[in-house]
């Protein structure tokens, strides 16, 4: 246990997993190396500079399942992406599709998936596909991006509770919905204090620690493709305090407003 935190790279150990007690039989990428765009495509611009790797076990190492590739087709599709992302879906994402069965992208990435025209300027229109994304197999993909990012950045596991949100999702749900805005603000104005962003690779993975707060629950911002944003909640298992005291307050039907600089953020 001692030497959980060492530096795998130059240090002879056995190595445990970055998610559980096993010991580590190979490097996991985190995020998946499929995300970057491959030298083939970019005429030679490098976008897999330095990628972040943790010791995994067999189990938690998804590059051995094709959750690295849904991944991938789920992320680099979102129409508000930069070009790289663009670009990406273009090549490495529509060979992956190519390979795949007809109805593959209805029933693997976009639920009940459709094609419709968006307007893009007073003449011109853009086919896009619409449709359901797949929540509970990007909640478990961003789960091993969560604990893979953490073991990254504090050279040990991460023992406690994670809640992730989708920033480029719109929840039904008003209280999913108001908690994503709320997470999105408070990065947005710890902006001025100035987060170290971090990947080398940036207009395709960069991420941001906020400090851990009173109660020491933080986040982190993982940003994809200059534009597609995750917020993952870290609840440390030392912390005592409820997951978010919001949540906590709403569950007893207290109504909850919170206020960050001029906006109320109302939970009830
Ligand atoms: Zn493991």
């Amino acid at each position: 246990m001692a030497l959980e935190g060492k530096n795998i790279s130059k240090d002879n150990i056995t190595q445990k997993c970055y998610m559980c007690e096993n010991i580590a039989t190979s490097q996991e990428h985190v995020p998946p190396k499929c995300l970057f765009p491959e030298q083939k495509d970019t005429r030679g611009i490098d976008f897999k500079k330095n990628l972040i790797k943790v010791p995994s076990c067999d189990l938690h190492n998804t590059s051995k399942s094709d959750d690295d590739e849904f991944l991938m087709l789920s992320l680099s599709g979102i129409i508000t992406n930069n070009a790289v992302g663009q670009f990406h879906f273009l090549t490495k994402s529509d060979r992956a599709i190519r390979r795949k069965s007809k109805d593959f992208l209805n029933k693997q990435i976009l639920r009940n998936h459709k094609i419709v025209n968006l307007k893009i300027s007073e003449k011109e229109f853009k086919p896009i596909s619409i449709g359901y994304p797949n929540i509970a197999r990007l909640q478990s993909c961003f789960e091993h991006i969560a604990y893979g990012i953490y073991f990254h950045e504090y050279k040990t596991k991460f023992v406690g509770e994670i809640k992730i949100f989708f920033g480029f999702l719109e929840y039904e749900d008003t209280y999913m919905q108001t908690l994503k805005k709320f997470i999105k603000k408070k990065f947005d104005i710890e902006k001025e204090l100035k987060l170290i962003k971090k990947g080398e690779n940036p207009l395709v993975f960069n991420y941001e620690f906020q400090k851990p707060d009173k109660f020491g629950l933080f986040s982190v911002k993982l940003v994809f493709y200059g534009t597609t944003e995750i917020f993952i909640a870290y609840k440390p298992q030392s912390v005592d305090k409820p997951f978010d005291l919001v949540m906590e307050l709403m569950n007893n039907g207290i109504k909850t407003i919170i206020n960050l600089e001029d906006e109320n953020f109302e939970f009830n």
